[in-house]
């Protein structure tokens, strides 16, 4: 499947919003957005970027799939799933996104970033309720534990990105750095993942 291999800096700056791709350089003054905030490419400074209706919607699905990694297939495979759930279909493309395995190892501290968690995890380095799953797009649920692997326990990366953890933030999720595990205590509402976009235009640009 096709990936994006070109600096991650830039699609921040494309979108001119962190995306938070670098993990712990992105709250430094080192992030690319502090000193470059202007578009990638020759002209990208004296571009003067007027959207219309439709630019704006694609701009604001193009951040989120940036921000959860993802390639056009899979963000509207997302797209259609939450579209056949109950309730507001922006806020249930959000939750779902948000349930990616990947994502989960990334919120616990175990990965620094959604890019370096994605690797940990195709890495077989985790487990969901023991059971060893390599799947970053694995949806989890309520009650479910993720743990590092018994011989992944010693990867010094995972302690180098727990360690920059600080306090814990977010209220659905629960770890325990001394055994390295996590809970998850329940799926978050929209409000609690804090994820600044409008979804409700990602969907208005797939409903054309
Ligand atoms: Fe984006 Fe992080 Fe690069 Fe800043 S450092 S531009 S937030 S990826």
């Amino acid at each position: 499947m096709a990936r994006y291999i070109d600096a991650n800096c830039k699609l921040c700056r494309r979108e001119k919003q962190k995306l938070f791709l670098k993990g712990s350089r992105c709250n430094t003054d080192k992030c690319s957005l502090e000193k470059r905030n202007y578009i990638p490419g020759q002209h990208g400074l004296s571009r003067r970027m007027k959207f219309s209706e439709y630019g704006v919607q694609l701009r604001e699905k193009q951040k989120v799939k940036r921000m959860y990694g993802l390639v056009e297939t899979q963000f509207k495979n997302y797209y259609e799933k939450a579209l056949r759930q109950k309730g507001v279909t922006g806020a249930n493309l959000i939750k779902l996104l948000e349930r990616r395995l990947d994502n989960i190892v990334f919120r616990l501290g175990f990965a620094a970033s959604r890019k370096e968690a994605r690797q940990l995890v195709l890495h077989r380095h985790f487990l969901v309720n023991d059971k060893l799953v390599n799947i970053p797009s694995y949806l989890v649920s309520t009650g479910d534990v993720i743990s590092v692997r018994e011989k992944s326990k010693q990867l010094d990366v995972i302690h180098k990105s727990l360690r920059k953890v600080k306090d814990h933030q977010y209220s659905w999720l629960e770890v325990d750095k001394a055994k390295l595990t996590g809970t998850i205590l329940q799926i978050p509402e929209r409000e609690e993942i804090p994820i600044q976009a409008n979804e409700q235009l990602i969907i208005e640009l797939y409903s054309k």
